[in-house]
């Protein structure tokens, strides 16, 4: 799971004043999230070497399923560096991702366009929904979650003549009456942010992912690709924490307080 990326090359100072300039990597938490390209092209390199190529269709992950150590590459929000800078890196390694759109966000400074997003089309990449505003699911009313299931999907529809089945969950917050709406909206794969590897006769409307983050050690992913997860277990119980805290305090007090409650 991955989110931004900022040019390959650049100095510490260098990437810190790139970030400042992005209303979407200024925030110290959003940043977290965002990676070198130079460091996602060595990543690719590994997942092309160990892993699976992704998929070319939503539908191969219920077709697929027991595929080998099949690594999907997704990405979340629609910002405007996943045109500008993994398109390029995915294609010179023949690779394919998922890009999941927050749609209100298209076409906004730093997000990628409508013809952006038929260009990752046209590449053979996927598309998927990331809700309309990017407000948590699970904290609206279940009229405004339709809305934001069906109007967001309904936009991508539109936009690229083709239907779009898949979902992630804006900051993985779901929970089982979102999971109801969104299948009685026509989704069937939805990615949330619960960390781990998907087994292969998992859910498809819970799978998995693995956050990739800038403060991971580099050895992280290819660790993991040879197989050793103890790394994983451990994201995934800081995860679980988090989420405990999450359903203690709400989503609101809960992200006022993350500064804190991050740190494991
Ligand atoms: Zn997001």
């Amino acid at each position: 799971m991955y989110h931004a990326l900022w040019p390959a090359g650049l100095s510490p100072a260098e990437v810190d004043a790139h970030c400042r300039r992005d209303p979407q990597l200024a925030d110290p938490g959003a940043r977290r999230y965002a990676l070198d390209a130079a460091v996602f092209d060595r990543q690719l390199e590994q997942l092309a070497h160990h892993a699976a190529p992704m998929a070319a269709q939503w539908d191969e992950l219920a077709r697929g399923r027991g595929a080998p150590r099949q690594a999907w590459i997704t990405f979340d929000d629609g910002h405007a560096s996943n045109h500008e800078l993994a398109l390029p890196l995915l294609r010179r390694r023949g690779l394919r991702a998922a890009f999941f759109i927050t749609t209100d966000w298209i076409g906004a400074e730093r997000f990628m366009t409508p013809a952006m997003l038929r260009a990752l089309r046209d590449a053979g990449m996927l598309l998927g929904s990331h809700g309309c505003s990017h407000r948590y699911l699970s904290d609206l009313t279940t009229a405004e979650l339709d809305r934001e299931l069906r109007e967001s999907k309904a936009r991508l529809e539109e936009l690229l003549g083709e239907e779009i089945p898949a979902l992630a969950l804006p900051g993985g917050r779901g929970d089982g009456r979102v999971r109801e709406r969104a299948r009685a909206a026509g989704y069937r794969y939805l990615f949330t942010s619960r960390v781990g590897l998907a087994p292969p006769e998992g859910d498809l409307l819970a799978l998995p992912r693995v956050p990739i983050v800038n403060d991971q050690p580099e050895a992280f992913l290819s660790r993991l690709l040879a197989g050793e997860t103890a790394e994983l277990a451990r994201m995934a119980r800081g995860a679980r924490r988090r989420e405990f805290a999450r359903r203690m305090l709400g989503n609101r007090i809960y992200d006022r307080l993350r500064g804190w409650v991050m740190r494991e």
